[in-house]
């Protein structure tokens, strides 16, 4: 028989969400445990390319009760932000499992049922906070392709010397394909096929930081529901990067959306082919909430939530994009979420605080950008 445990809460996740909500619920003294599936801490980022720099700030990068330990205005690497969430959950003695991945959750009783390869909790709350990337998107035309082309997800990418001589293209024209086309223009070359254009904000703007404006205009703070926020969640940033300046300062060549593909060539949306050696698809992610056996998901598999809180008691979502502002997947705003979950926690604790009514519930997006 497997073994079973008690928590008041369970947290799903020990990205920097999972880290945000455990610090409230530290401080509410609240018994709970942070089920990691890695073996590490900070798995999302350690899987994330060599060079990448964040595009926030350090000053806008930062956890509850710890700053980022940085010069405000400098751009962290990937591995300085490792080290910063491990050592955030060092420092609070936050009670992370890993190695504990959830394989199912399910109601029972007057609470949920958290099922492990090798032990269950029972939980009266749980906190899904796994992340808003989470299985990387490869587009069908991709099985057409040669075995000869070297074909991987932009996941999978490290650094340039990985990738074969030759031809690349990078297909996607999120922050993701353009910072990848950048850094392998030096020595490859390189395309880029941009399906969907993404409006380019600059990074910094009259010496301030992008960031900057939208913190001190109130913008990063917009709630979806309001009419900016609204118009800002309907359109996917590009930040830092454009088109011309791809083109134009690193000889990236760019293409519509790639429509097919066929041996060793891609056709696109203007009836172009090009023949490539390597295709990086930069195509995002698809949400996988297969794991979890509770009616809280649309027709689509989307989340159904109100600012993170489902219609069931005690289940909560936190990280996901939009979930309730443009900063609500950020480093330096998820606390904004997971202290208002944290609170909701705390009420029914206390007492048995009613679900949200159903009308007040809304549909996240379930197309993640970062
Ligand atoms: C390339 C890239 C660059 C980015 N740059 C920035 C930036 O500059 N600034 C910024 O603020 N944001 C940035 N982001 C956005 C965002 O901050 C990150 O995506 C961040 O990793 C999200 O944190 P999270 O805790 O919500 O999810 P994650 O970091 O994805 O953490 C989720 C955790 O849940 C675990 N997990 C998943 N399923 C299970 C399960 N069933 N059981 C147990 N554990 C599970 C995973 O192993 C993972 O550790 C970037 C994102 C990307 C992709």
């Amino acid at each position: 028989m497997e073994e079973r445990d008690r928590r008041e809460v369970i947290v799903v996740g020990g990205g920097q969400a999972g880290l945000a909500i455990g610090w409230f619920l530290k401080r509410q003294g609240r018994d709970f445990a942070i089920l990691e599936a890695a073996d590490e801490p900070a798995a999302a980022w350690r899987e994330r390319w060599d060079s990448l720099k964040l595009f926030t700030p350090a000053k806008y990068s930062g956890l509850p009760g710890f700053a980022f330990p940085a010069d405000p205005w400098s751009y962290p690497g990937r591995d300085d932000v490792v080290a910063y969430l491990s050592d955030y959950a060092r420092r609070f003695d936050l009670p992370i499992e890993l190695g504990s991945r959830v394989r199912s959750i399910r109601a029972e009783g007057a609470g949920y049922l958290v099922e492990l390869e090798d032990r269950a909790y029972d939980a009266k709350q749980v906190v899904i906070a796994t992340g808003p990337f989470q299985t990387p998107f490869v587009p069908p035309i991709a099985d057409r392709l040669d075995p000869g082309v070297a074909q991987f997800h932009s996941v999978a990418y490290r650094r340039p010397q990985d990738v074969p001589e030759g031809r690349v293209l990078l297909a996607g024209g999120g922050n993701t394909g353009f910072q990848i086309a950048a850094e392998l223009s030096a020595s490859h070359d390189v395309h880029l096929s941009i399906g969907s254009r993404q409006k380019p904000l600059p990074q910094r703007v009259l010496g301030r930081d992008l960031f900057w404006y939208l913190d001190k205009t109130g913008l990063i703070r917009k709630d979806k529901a309001s009419r900016i926020g609204r118009r800002l969640s309907a359109t996917d940033t590009l930040i830092g990067s454009r088109p011309r300046t791809l083109e134009r300062r690193f000889g990236v060549e760019l293409h519509p959306r790639a429509t097919r593909a066929e041996g060793s060539t891609i056709a696109f949306a203007d009836g172009t082919t090009l023949d490539v050696r390597t295709v990086i698809w930069a195509t995002g992610f698809r949400s996988d909430y297969s794991w979890i056996d509770l009616p809280v998901f649309d027709a689509d598999g989307r989340v159904v939530h109100a600012r993170g809180v489902t219609k069931l008691p005690g289940l909560y979502f936190l990280g996901l994009t939009w979930q309730h502002t443009r900063g609500s997947a950020l480093i330096g705003w998820v606390k904004d979420d997971a202290e208002f979950i944290a609170n909701r926690i705390a009420a029914l604790s206390g007492s048995e605080a009613d679900p949200p009514a159903a009308d007040r519930l809304s549909t996240v997006s379930d197309e993640p950008s970062r």
